[in-house]
């Protein structure tokens, strides 16, 4: 059929043009109830909502225009990542557990960032602040620690450093009350769950309590049993986590009734 829409030879089609392919078809379909969706989520009024493939372009073109305004504006607010790594009027010092050079950092953009560091750094809190113009975070090694630093700054890290240093993160930024880092965190975890990480996975989604995480990893775990429980790991979580290993035992066995009922 000679579709008025994907055809590579329009010209040719004669007046009117009203023939469209199933593909054109549903994808405009979907497309217009997409956008709507977005739209009714936000309380757009009815009467505003996409109707035609018109109305979907309008729609796309002031979407570009808000990206764009939008990466301006990251552009902008995210001078601050220049002032850390150029160390520019810093003015308190960040340790890791490991006895290495102290990172400097600014203490305004702590307390932005963290309600903890901020009651840390507040002279007026319960808790003196450093007086050494230091603060240890003795759970993260020296990497680590500029790999928090780097996020809580710029909001983005290397996928290759996320991959590597993820629960550590996850667990900084749950200790320290970092909701933006946990969601990223959660997020880099739920993407890249696979038999060899699913019981890591599960041990963290449950100490910083992701509970998405934690539904996801243990019916991962559920679903690959053979691979994961009988592997050695599987002998060293099970002594560390005894109450994670009681519901992964629960999970498959609820698991093996539903497939039987099935
Ligand atoms: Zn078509």
């Amino acid at each position: 059929m000679d579709c008025s829409v994907c055809t590579s030879m329009p010209a040719q089609l004669r007046p009117p043009r009203n023939t469209i392919c199933g593909a054109c078809y549903e994808g405009a379909r979907s497309l217009i109830s997409f956008i709507n969706k977005l739209e009714a989520a936000q309380g757009i009024d009815k009467a505003n909502l996409c109707k035609n493939l018109m109305n979907v372009s309008t729609w796309v073109v002031d979407m570009k225009e808000s990206s764009e305004e939008l990466d301006e504006k990251i552009k902008f607010v995210s001078g601050f990542v220049v002032a850390f790594r150029d160390q520019i009027h810093t003015d308190i010092q960040l340790r890791s557990g490991e006895n290495r050079p102290s990172i400097p950092a600014h203490r305004a953009l702590l307390a932005i960032r963290s309600e903890i560091f901020s009651n840390m750094l507040d002279s007026d809190g319960c808790k003196a602040p450093p007086s050494d113009d230091t603060i240890t975070l003795p759970e993260l090694n020296h990497e680590e620690l500029e790999c928090f630093l780097e996020l809580l700054y710029s909001g983005d890290l290397a996928e290759e450093r996320m991959s590597k240093h993820v629960y550590s993160l996850s667990l900084a930024a749950d200790k320290y009350g970092v909701s933006f880092l946990q969601k990223l965190c959660e997020r880099h975890m739920l993407k890249s769950l696979s038999s060899s990480n699913a019981l890591d996975v599960l041990e963290v989604a449950d100490t910083c309590s992701f509970l998405l995480l934690k539904e996801n990893a243990l019916n991962y775990i559920v679903k690959n049993m053979n691979e994961i429980v009988f592997s050695a790991k599987y002998d060293t979580f099970a002594l560390k986590n005894p109450h994670l290993s009681v519901q992964i035992t629960r999970a498959s066995l609820m698991d093996a009734r539903r497939n039987c009922v099935g």
